[in-house]
């Protein structure tokens, strides 16, 4: 299997040219030889693990190859392997699922029960993870020359953690990264040579580390080639931030001193080393930002910035128009795709449209299964995950060099730590072709109606959430006759909007607060990654109710029907996204409510905390 490029360990003696022609010529090498790259991934997974509960369970009996694998072992789902990862979780150090040891759970943005999904993962993951963020710049440097001459400025965060009752660590894949010395103790290298010293991005204070990482990266203006954070939305957030103060960082810059609301002294050491005072750019950002239009503002205050680097596919793309009119449309860069169960893969176009953006598969980074994914007028099928496959779905999943142009597919992974034919629940589209190796086009995450930040929030959840707050209106004698719901991003942060239609048979009427109430207990109802985002990490904003008169869902439908629906067909969407048919619902609107607090949230699953 091609070796992953070696990294130098000095300045000096960097050869930036030989490292990334390395580190090409390994992208190369296992596309060009991608179904034996698998077979072999597949084999060391299975060797590894033989003696593992999970595979024994099911009868693998040390086989490693692909046959025997593909028909003994099922198709999974988390639900399948909740068991096994409560058992580690609460301190089971048995070779349950892989026969190195658990170093900690990655809690997943996918929920299961309200809940983030546990992955557990091993040490090793960490070098697989550091293999693909080493491709990323290299591919850049392709399309966009001297990166290595300046600076990346992105904002980077990490969130809590907590233990689980056996003791490990559960927290986000990407606190995970930042807090491991793959990341801290990096060696040497000018693409990743960011404005934001590392202090910044591991303080646990959210406003505190973006404070300071906005600090320094306006500080450092001049210098920065690049901008970015993970998910556009992030980016955005930083942008709001600065947005509100300005003035604040402006007298910062002028002095040379550091606001005293910044008082994580390892931050104020690392940020002190690089501020000096500078009167002149502080007039310059002052100027800019006084301006009443931020259209352009990042090509305005970081004027040799190439493109801005942030996820704009999936249910991100909503921020697109946000994020062209801040940066003047600049390129919109999409560098890669991966998820808390593995990384995947990475996209060598990266200065293609965000429409078009495709996703190469990396083939050594787990081994890959496609289950085709069959639409029925442009719907996909099944809603809801289902339970497990038949005998026949199970037949009919694929390997990564045989799937097909233009077919959806969603993504099945085996993973080196411990996942056997796991379904991510992503929907994927190929789109082309890398030497052997599919590239593909992220169409969806499977059942999510709403989304603004990392948080997924289904069909089922929505309506149960709905059904709980509509109790507060059984006093008044009315209940819901239609509802339907949208994520409005045109607030920053973002917020979920419900649409309700009312039936009213009461006379007394309903005062604000009980909608509020109902707001809340939405809030209050939906999973854990939507309630923390409200919380925690603030990037989601009060949930709305609006009411809108009788007859509105009436209309909904003749516009659908207008638009080719089937009228036997219709069902009411749980969530509108076509800008018409928001248009429709708002122009209707009598009144409406913002729920009045926070929700509660506490970092950890909720049973650790009630300390069963
Ligand atoms: P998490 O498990 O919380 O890390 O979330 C991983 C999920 O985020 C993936 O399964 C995708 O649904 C989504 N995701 C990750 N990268 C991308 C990307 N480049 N484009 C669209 N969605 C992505």
């Amino acid at each position: 299997m091609p070796e992953a490029p070696k990294i130098s360990l000095k300045p000096t003696d960097y050869n930036l040219v030989e490292k990334n022609k390395k580190t090409l010529q390994f992208i190369e090498d296992v596309t060009a030889n991608a179904d034996e790259v698998q077979e072999r991934v597949l084999g060391e997974i299975l060797t590894s693990n033989a003696n593992v509960e999970y595979l024994m369970k099911h009868g693998l009996k040390g086989h490693n190859d692909r046959e025997t694998f593909k028909k003994v072992i099922p198709v999974s789902t988390y639900e399948d392997i909740q068991q096994e990862i409560n058992r580690i979780a609460n301190g089971d150090t048995s070779k349950i699922l892989c026969s190195k040891p658990i170093s900690e759970f990655l809690t997943s943005s996918g929920t299961s029960g309200g809940e983030r999904k546990l992955m557990p993962t091993i040490e090793e993951e960490l070098e697989r993870r550091s293999l693909l963020y080493s491709l990323l710049m290299p591919v850049m440097s392709q399309f966009v020359p001297g990166l290595d001459k300046g600076k990346g400025m992105y904002f980077l965060f990490i969130k809590s953690e907590a233990k689980t009752p056996g003791g490990l660590l559960a927290r986000p894949v990407l606190t995970s990264y930042y807090k491991s010395s793959h990341f801290k103790e990096r060696p040497y290298d000018p693409y990743t040579n960011y404005t934001s010293p590392n202090e910044t991005i591991l303080c646990p204070d959210s406003y505190q580390s973006m404070y300071s990482q906005l600090l320094c990266g306006l500080y450092q203006n001049k210098e920065v080639l690049r901008v970015g954070a993970v998910f556009a939305s992030g980016f955005i957030r930083a942008i709001r931030f600065l947005e509100k103060h300005w003035t604040l960082l402006c007298n910062d810059i002028r002095s040379g001193t550091m606001n005293p609301q910044i008082t994580d002294p390892c931050v104020r050491e690392a940020v002190m080393k690089i501020l000096k005072p500078d009167p002149m750019l502080a007039d310059f950002i002052e100027a800019e930002c006084c301006k009443c239009s931020w259209q352009g503002i990042i090509t305005r205050l970081w004027p040799n910035t190439k493109y801005v680097d942030v996820i704009v596919t999936g249910t991100m793309s909503q921020y697109i128009p946000i994020l062209d009119h801040y940066s003047n449309n600049l390129p919109l860069v999409c560098t890669m795709y991966a998820s808390s169960e593995c990384y995947f893969g990475v996209n060598l176009n990266p200065l293609c449209k965000p429409s078009e953006v495709s996703y190469t598969l990396i083939p050594t980074m787990c081994y890959f299964e496609f289950l085709p994914v069959h639409r029925n007028n442009g719907v996909t099928n099944s809603p809801n995950v289902p339970k497990s496959l038949t005998e026949k779905e199970q037949q009919e999943l694929v390997d990564l060099v045989d799937v097909k142009l233009g077919h959806e597919y969603e993504l099945v992974v085996t993973t080196y730590s411990g996942l056997y034919r796991y379904r991510v629940g992503d929907v994927l589209r190929v789109a082309g072709f890398k030497n052997k190796a599919p590239q593909f086009n992220f169409i969806c995450r499977k059942n999510v109606v709403l989304s603004i930040d990392s948080d997924k929030t289904d069909e089922v959840e929505l309506q149960n959430a709905v059904k709980n707050a509509v109790n507060h209106l059984m006093p008044f004698d009315a209940t819901i006759s239609e509802y339907t719901s949208y994520a409005d991003t045109k607030s920053i942060p973002g917020h979920y909007v419900l649409f309700w239609e009312l039936s009213l048979n009461g006379s007394t009427p309903i005062p604000p607060s009980v909608f509020e109430d109902c707001c809340l207990t939405i809030e209050e109802s939906l999973n854990s990654v939507y309630r923390q985002g409200r919380v925690s990490d603030k990037s989601i904003g009060p949930l709305e109710i609006k009411i809108v008169e009788p007859g509105t869902f009436d209309k909904l439908m003749d516009y659908a029907i207008s638009l080719g629906a089937s009228i036997n067909q219709y069902k009411t969407p749980r969530c509108v996204k076509f800008a018409p048919i928001v248009e429709l619902m708002n122009s209707r609107v009598v009144s409406s409510y913002f729920s009045p607090k926070c929700p509660k949230w506490v970092p950890g699953h909720k049973k650790w905390n009630n300390g069963d």
